[in-house]
């Protein structure tokens, strides 16, 4: 997958399936703008290690889930790295629990990080692809935004949201050579899971014909290919990494 130079920014980096994709993606040759939130440490370790690998690399502080902030960082990585060839809208929260137990507060917490932030990057992003005929996006959603999951409403109506946002954006950017398409992964072993019992592991890994949870870097492989010009004829598509959970 040839991702050779391309500017790509990625969000939530800093830890699990975000950081491998930035991981992915400088080891391809591409450069890498990426964000993080909370992981202050981290985010700048990552910077250094990307670094390592030869490529440019800048990690931003910013709120995926505040509008203004999005264009911001557009306008700061186009300052810093010149242009803008894909975005990767990956960060994410859970809030999880019962409907009956559902507070506003965790509903609109992963609306707000979950969704909006994919529309708030994605608006940003397109006004300089659009310049440049050409652009790829990609969101990272959920086998559980396409099957729904019991004690994650919140959750999975974002993860949904964002299949529903992908598409449209295929359909209203294509004639612009701009690309959109989501990833949804099935159970992968990140910090975001690891806070889950061992019982509700075990029922996820029993569903999966592979027999295994997944890694954070089998889902940069198929973002990294999303990314590349392999992908060029592919458009308006949800591409599972499930290790065949939902199928
Ligand atoms: P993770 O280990 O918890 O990492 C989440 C990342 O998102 C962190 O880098 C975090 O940054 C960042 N983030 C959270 N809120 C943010 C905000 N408001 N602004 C900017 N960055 C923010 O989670 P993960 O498992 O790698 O999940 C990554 C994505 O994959 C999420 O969208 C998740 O829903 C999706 N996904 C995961 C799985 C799974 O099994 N793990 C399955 C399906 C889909 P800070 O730590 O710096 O705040």
């Amino acid at each position: 997958m040839n991702v050779q130079n391309k500017v790509v920014l990625v969000t939530g980096a800093s830890k699990g399936i975000g950081r491998a994709i930035a991981m992915g993606l400088a080891a391809g040759g591409a450069q890498v703008a990426f964000t993080y939130l909370s992981s202050v440490e981290k985010g700048q370790a990552l910077e250094a290690e990307l670094a390592a690998l030869g490529t440019k690399a800048k990690g931003y502080r910013s709120d995926a889930s505040d509008f203004a902030q999005a264009e911001d960082l557009v306008n700061q990585v186009l300052a810093d790295f010149g242009r803008l060839d894909a975005v990767v809208n990956n960060a994410g929260i859970t809030r999880d629990g019962l409907l009956m137990r559902m507070s506003e507060q965790q509903w609109d917490e992963v609306i707000q990080t979950n969704l909006k932030s994919v529309f708030n990057l994605t608006k940003a992003a397109i006004k300089p692809m659009m310049k440049a005929k050409a652009g790829s996006i990609v969101n990272i959603t959920s086998v559980v935004g396409l099957r729904g999951n019991a004690g994650q409403a919140n959750y999975a109506a974002s993860k949904a949201g964002i299949v529903g946002f992908t598409k449209s954006v295929a359909l209203e950017l294509g004639s612009r050579n701009i690309r959109s398409n989501a990833v949804a992964p099935g159970f992968i072993e990140t910090e975001m899971t690891g806070a889950l019992d061992a019982k509700v592991v075990e029922e996820w890994a029993n569903q999966i014909p592979l027999k295994r949870a997944g890694k954070a870097e089998d889902v940069a492989n198929a973002v990294l290919f999303l990314v590349s010009d392999q992908s060029a004829y592919i458009t308006g598509q949800v591409l599972q990494v499930d290790g065949g959970m939902l199928t």
